[in-house]
């Protein structure tokens, strides 16, 4: 397996916007219908805003109307990692990045049942889009 990605929270802040920083290595979470990714048509794929990993593909997005882009699954299986976040007194699946521990968003059981049926909704500030991959 591939090695992690490890650093210190004082070399994140230096390399993240203060949005960024918080969202992906405090797990906090954007204000829905705020994000720059909530309508992109353009083919392509979003990579982790910390590390650079490919994490999902466009045509894997479908409009949830959560306020969140939202995926019916990640780019590979391997390329994300879920865990069982219990915090704001809640039952949910938290996705961070395998590569980089960044939290990304949560994954839901309500997605498109005519593809996964599940939902990755994702932090847009944790992407960053590469238009034409
Ligand atoms: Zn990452």
């Amino acid at each position: 397996m591939r090695k992690k990605i490890e650093k210190s929270d004082a070399e994140w802040r230096e390399q993240l916007t203060p949005e960024q920083y918080h969202v992906t290595r405090e797990k906090g979470t954007e204000r829905p219908f705020t994000g720059d990714y909530q309508v992109t048509e353009e083919h392509g794929i979003y990579h982790c805003v910390c590390c650079h990993a490919p994490l999902f593909e466009n045509e894997h997005k479908f409009e949830a109307g959560c306020g969140w882009p939202s995926f019916d699954r990640p780019l590979t299986a391997a390329c994300v990692e879920e865990q069982t976040d219990s915090s704001h007194g809640m039952q949910r699946v938290e996705v961070t990045c395998a590569r980089c521990n960044a939290h990304l968003g949560h994954v839901f059981p309500d997605g498109p049942p005519e593809t996964t049926g599940q939902r990755f909704c994702i932090n847009s500030v944790a992407l960053n889009f590469h238009s034409g991959e």
